[in-house]
């Protein structure tokens, strides 16, 4: 799948630290076969993934829409579609599907959300859905709209 990571609350916090097990999730993720992208509406985040020790394993970095999600991604040169897109704000998540994170703030050893991620993940590749309660399917792409 092409899995989208949004930046801000998602992988870093509000004081600059990087979530937990964001480099070995985006490992894991590429390893599996997947594409990660990074992307956020504040702008194209190349120097944060760099700083973070991601290129690796981030295929690109793209800015994200904030409205209109569907509708914006050409205008942003966004391609290919997210198949799964991870994020704190919820509505994007409900367009293309994906998972709704817990917004990461600061530095924590308990937080276990890109586990959840990565399960959910393999939960949707394997069975086509997932019971975790962050995760929502997303529209088809013949539904259209913002
Ligand atoms: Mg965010």
């Amino acid at each position: 799948m092409n899995i989208f990571f949004d930046v801000d609350y998602t992988i870093m916090g509000a004081d600059g630290s990087l979530r937990q097990n964001t480099a070995e999730t985006f490992q894991r993720l590429v390893a599996d076969g997947h594409r990660v992208f990074v992307w956020s509406g504040v702008g194209v985040r190349t120097a944060e993934v760099r700083r973070f020790g991601l290129a690796d394993y981030v295929t690109k970095v793209f800015q994200k829409p904030l409205e209109d999600y569907e509708a914006a991604l050409p205008g942003l040169g966004v391609l290919p579609r997210p198949d799964f897109v991870i994020d704190d704000y919820p509505e994007i998540v409900r367009v293309f599907g994906g998972f709704i994170c817990k917004p990461y703030y600061f530095r924590n050893r308990k937080d276990t959300e890109m586990d959840e991620i990565y399960q959910t993940i393999c939960d949707v590749v394997e069975g086509g859905g997932s019971e975790h309660r962050a995760y929502r399917p997303g529209r088809k792409r013949s539904e259209g709209g913002g």
